[in-house]
């Protein structure tokens, strides 16, 4: 096995405020260092406690990201794969829950020969390994490591000192600490201020580390004597204060990034070589988001809609999309408990395509289901994403075969008609965390379907984050009426597609397609949606 010495590592801590954007910076270095031919991986170290974010409300912590080994992650990592096009795992992911979990374990087992078990060394010693984990595989030449929350929290104090740990270990050339801080302007006095990013370095000076690089949030450009003012105080060099400018979208952070060398100054400390990157395609997907020559308006019906963080892997699919069709995707979020029988046509008529969204619970289901209902009879673009899937299957249930109490378990127990029913292997499951059916599985498309026309493939592979499922015992019916299985897993035979015969575009995957659109290889089934949406809305103008 390579040693930790073979990979270089680079830290990302956040000062001042959350949500300043750690991930997209991480991101954006890891792309200016890929496109100059490092293979690079980003991993996210989460303070809280909880395992994984796989038990929290999305209105605590956004959207959960599941990747090909079944985890459910941090939103970050969606960020990561959307940059950089290699999918990340479970080691990617890590929290104070599973560093405390992994410790007690061993702790049970006698690992630790009778020694009190402490915050340092153990948890500590606990924190490196999985820092080192991912470099030691020998597959990356570069780990970055975003610290998640700010500095200063008592939450993250374990993981700030283990870091210094880190830096020590591995030596300067192999080590390097960015940090990630905000100047606020002022608007009364027309100021842009570095007392906050001032105070949180010297915080970050006394748990040990001295940054190497001040990544500076800002909406106003910072002027050289600012710049040489914040290198001063900080500690820094005058070339280690790079200027992060609000932007316009998260896709042009690399480029604003490549304009602040910020990746230069990270390879001279590494002494690793600074060739020019390839930013070519990148910079072609950018041209094409921004310079769009149509647009369509796409409905979101969904539950936290005034959330869109819970659905952030849909909205960048549908730019990804959008980019590839040259096409603005507009897209308006609709609560779907407001939607009902008698409003769905005043809400949905002008839309040029509805999505139906994931998600869990009874709360705004019946409205899902009118907005599928209106959709269907009037021909509109519909893409359902997994429990969008199941509203489909059950609004075809009622109202085309006539089963008008047909029902997913899930909301309806008793329900004479369980077209979407609890899987076998979910029935005894009592856990909630990591026990849904989670991460990539296959599935085998039919031919002549709109799903192959997408994929221009027969076996593929997607992620999954569900514990009900599409009730084969109505296949039959189901497929008879005009509502086929266009996709179907090879072992299970579980219905993972089903798309409507005569209707212009009406998809619905058990899966989640948004989770492996990235910059680089847009979802097909988005790109044929948008497409899909792009032809009802000429033909209603003719
Ligand atoms: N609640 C549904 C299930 O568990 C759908 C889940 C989802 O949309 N991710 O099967």
């Amino acid at each position: 096995m390579a040693s930790k010495k073979s990979a270089k590592y680079i830290f990302v801590t956040g000062g001042v405020t959350s949500s300043l954007g750690k991930g997209i910076i991480a991101a954006s270095l890891a792309k200016l260092l890929q496109t100059r031919g490092f293979s690079v991986t980003i991993q996210k170290f989460d303070p809280y406690i909880n395992i994984d974010p796989g038990t929290l409300n999305p209105y605590e912590h956004g959207e959960c990201y599941v990747t090909d080994d079944g985890a459910e992650t941090d939103l970050d990592l969606g960020h990561y794969e959307r940059f950089l096009n290699v999918p990340t795992s479970q080691d990617n992911n890590v929290t104070t829950g599973r560093i405390y979990n992994n410790v007690i374990t061993k702790e049970r087992r006698g690992d630790y020969l009778g020694k009190t078990v402490q915050v340092i060394p153990h948890i500590t010693d606990e924190l490196k390994y999985n820092f080192f984990k991912l470099g030691e595989t020998g597959k990356y030449d570069i780990v970055i490591t975003e610290i998640g929350g700010c500095v200063g929290d008592i939450e993250s104090l374990p993981f700030i000192e283990a870091v210094r740990q880190a830096k020590m270990e591995l030596g300067p050339h192999d080590f390097v600490s960015i940090h990630l801080t905000l100047i606020p302007y002022l608007a009364a006095a027309k100021e842009l201020k570095t007392k906050p990013t001032q105070h949180s370095v010297k915080q970050l000076q006394e748990a040990g580390i001295q940054t190497d690089i001040l990544v500076c949030r800002t909406e106003k450009h910072l002027p050289i004597d600012l710049r040489k003012k914040l290198a001063l105080f900080c500690n820094v060099q005058y070339s280690d204060v790079i200027e992060a400018m609000d932007a316009e979208t998260i896709y042009d952070v690399p480029i604003l990034m490549r304009k602040e060398k910020l990746a230069e100054r990270v390879l001279t400390k590494l002494k690793l070589p600074k060739s020019e990157p390839d930013l070519e395609d990148w910079k072609d997907f950018l041209g094409r988001l921004k310079n769009p020559t149509e647009e369509v308006t796409i409905g979101l019906v969904g539950k936290y809609v005034e959330l869109p963080d819970a659905y952030k892997s849909i909205a960048e699919a549908f730019m990804h999309a959008g980019a590839k069709n040259e096409c603005a995707v507009e897209v308006k979020w609709i609560s779907s408990e407001k939607i009902t029988n008698d409003n769905a046509a005043t809400i949905l008529h002008d839309l040029d395509g509805v999505l139906v969204a994931p998600g869990f619970g009874e709360r705004g289901i019946e409205g899902k289901i009118e907005a599928i209902r209106y959709v269907r009879e009037n021909k509109i673009p519909f893409f359902g994403v997994c429990l969008g899937m199941q509203c489909a299957v059950t609004e075809f249930a009622r109202n085309v075969l006539g089963y008008k109490k047909a029902a997913s378990t899930e909301m309806d127990e008793n329900t004479p008609h369980p077209v979407i029913d609890i899987m076998e292997e979910q029935k005894n499951i009592t856990k909630m965390g990591g026990t849904m059916r989670l991460g990539a599985y296959p599935c085998t498309i039919k031919k002549g379907t709109k799903a192959f026309v997408a994929y221009g493939k027969q076996n593929i592979s997607e992620r999954h984050r569900h514990r009900y499922e599409y009730n084969n015992k109505y296949l039959k019916e189901m497929e008879s009426a005009g509502l086929k299985a266009s996709g179907i897993n090879p072992d299970t035979k579980l219905v993972e597609i089903v798309e409507l015969e005569g209707h212009p575009w009406f998809v619905g995957t058990q899966y989640h397609p948004e989770l492996k659109s990235t910059v680089q290889n847009p979802h097909p089934l988005f790109v044929q949606f948008i497409k899909a949406s792009l032809n009802y809305k000429k033909s209603k103008s003719e």
